[in-house]
């Protein structure tokens, strides 16, 4: 894939850039190794307030950053200005807490005195290099939840971000040198994915997260296992969607619309698979299908554009195959379908589309639609909603509507997934750890788990 600007709006090619070769890498490379040897003596207090002046920074430059975003992978300007808000929010929030979050922890007297010590201490301690491969869909949040605790824990940043949005990773090596960084605390490389292997085997490399497809997360997963090191995966998600009799139906279908379309349906952590007890079944389906018509499609750079086009013409192609599939096994395209492709918008548009009477052998029903389609299935009750909801490879994040506290209860038991959000839709939170199960991925990010999945966890033992 060539590393280039291209504006899913129109297809065209705004600008190009040249892969970094050998040398270029090699010297990144030194220099992340040699900064990392002094950044890591740092204080936390130096730390924050590095990153609060490139918070400061990022705010002031909110509207330039959320135009280019939308330039180069198409969501709705108000969407790119949002993430960059809470990209800042973010890294506030470490600047301030990392210190607690990675203070020493003292085992119980008992414990010390059993182990025949005078103290005993833990201590996290940061690991040197990381390279994190990126995404392009929240091309700035996705860097930013990994970069704001790496550097706060005293690690150093290699990016290796999606070559469709080149001008968003060269903005985050510019932001962080502005604020006053040393130089190669974070170096973004302008890679292709080919690149990759080669520097996970670098011996200067510690470790590697990678926010993306499956593939990919194999591939990097693959290579890091035979050189022993530590990963952290990101990967796809068909997140359920599980509306019971109880629910407030109208909340319930207005938050499910925002649930799946937004980032214009190409986020991990949208609600993918929407399964409604069959007693509001018809009602609810009835509310969600007339709010997905009435969404605004169009041109993302609009304030009241709701959902703009796929960034790639390849993504859209993908999920045209996949809608095909199901339509030819029996699905019923309640609104939308590619039928509904509006000719005068020339970019990667695809409607918004509900599909129902899915079936198990369906591609959709075990695959990740990136887009603004979303499946709905019939429950006769509790236990099936569970057993449609797990029947999945993902589990990233889960979503229930009921207001009985004993139904929650069992969601919370027994839903697959790295969460579970009640009467609402996935949002992540620098508070609240972020992550998956099954083929969604391993480990977290954000709280303290995302902190210290980067760290050397040391035990210091005095006699
Ligand atoms: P992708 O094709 O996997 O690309 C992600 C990153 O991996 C890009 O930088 C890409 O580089 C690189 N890459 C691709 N193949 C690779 C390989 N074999 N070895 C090393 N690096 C490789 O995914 P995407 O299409 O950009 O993103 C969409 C996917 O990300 C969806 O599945 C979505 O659910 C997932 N996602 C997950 C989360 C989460 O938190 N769990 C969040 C956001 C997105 P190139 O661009 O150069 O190919």
């Amino acid at each position: 894939m060539p590393i280039a600007t291209v504006n899913p709006a129109n297809g065209e090619t705004l600008k190009t850039y040249e892969a970094m070769g050998e040398e270029e890498i090699e010297r990144r490379l030194q220099l992340a190794e040699a900064t990392f040897r002094t950044y890591r003596t740092t204080s936390f207090a130096d730390r924050a307030r590095l990153l609060i002046r490139a918070a400061d920074l990022l705010d002031a430059d909110a509207e330039d950053v959320a135009r280019v975003m939308t330039t180069e992978m198409g969501k709705p300007i108000k969407q790119a200005r949002a993430e960059a808000a809470k990209c800042a929010k973010a890294m506030r929030w470490y600047a301030e807490r990392a210190e607690g979050l990675l203070a020493d922890e003292e085992p119980a007297d008992s414990d010390v005195k059993d182990s025949g010590a005078s103290r005993v201490r833990v201590r996290y301690r940061p690991l040197g290099p990381v390279l994190a491969v990126m995404p392009w869909n929240f091309p700035l949040w996705q860097v930013i939840r990994f970069a704001a605790p790496a550097l706060m824990a005293g690690n150093v940043g290699l990016l290796k971000h999606a070559s469709n949005v080149p001008q968003t990773a060269l903005y985050l090596e510019d932001l962080f040198h502005r604020a006053g960084y040393p130089e190669g605390c974070f170096q973004t490389l302008l890679i292709g994915a080919g690149q990759v292997d080669d520097i996970l085997r670098d011996e200067r490399v510690k470790a590697a997260t990678l926010t993306g497809s499956e593939p990919a997360g194999r591939a990097v997963a693959a290579t890091c296992g035979e050189m022993i090191k530590k990963t952290v995966l990101e990967l796809g998600g068909s997140d359920p969607y599980v509306v019971m009799p109880s629910a407030d139906l109208d909340r319930a279908a207005q938050i499910a619309v925002t649930a799946r379309v937004q980032n214009n349906g190409q986020s991990c952590i949208a609600a993918k698979r929407f399964i409604v007890h069959t007693d509001v079944y018809d009602a609810f389906a009835q509310r969600f299908v007339d709010r997905m018509k009435a969404l605004v499609v169009g041109d993302p750079m609009r304030d009241e554009t709701e959902v703009g086009p796929l960034s790639s013409e390849q993504g859209r192609t993908d999920l045209e195959e996949l809608v095909d599939d199901a339509k030819r096994s029996g699905a019923t395209v309640l609104c939308g379908g590619h039928e509904l492709r509006r000719p005068e918008l020339p970019g990667w548009y695809y409607p918004p589309t509900v599909l129902a009477d899915i079936t198990r052998e369906m591609r959709i029903h075990r695959e990740e639609a990136f887009g603004p389609v979303a499946t709905l299935y019939r429950a006769a009750d509790l236990d099936e909603a569970v057993l449609i909801a797990n029947d999945s490879p993902f589990g990233l994040s889960s979503n229930v509507w009921t207001r009985d506290e004993a139904e929650v209860d069992r969601f919370v038991r027994d839903l697959e997934a790295g969460s579970v959000y009640v009467n609402g839709m996935t949002a992540s939170h620098p508070a609240f750890p972020f992550g998956g199960v099954k083929r969604s991925g391993y480990g977290r990010e954000l709280s303290g788990h995302g902190i210290r999945e980067f760290c050397n966890i040391t035990t210091v033992w005095q006699g």
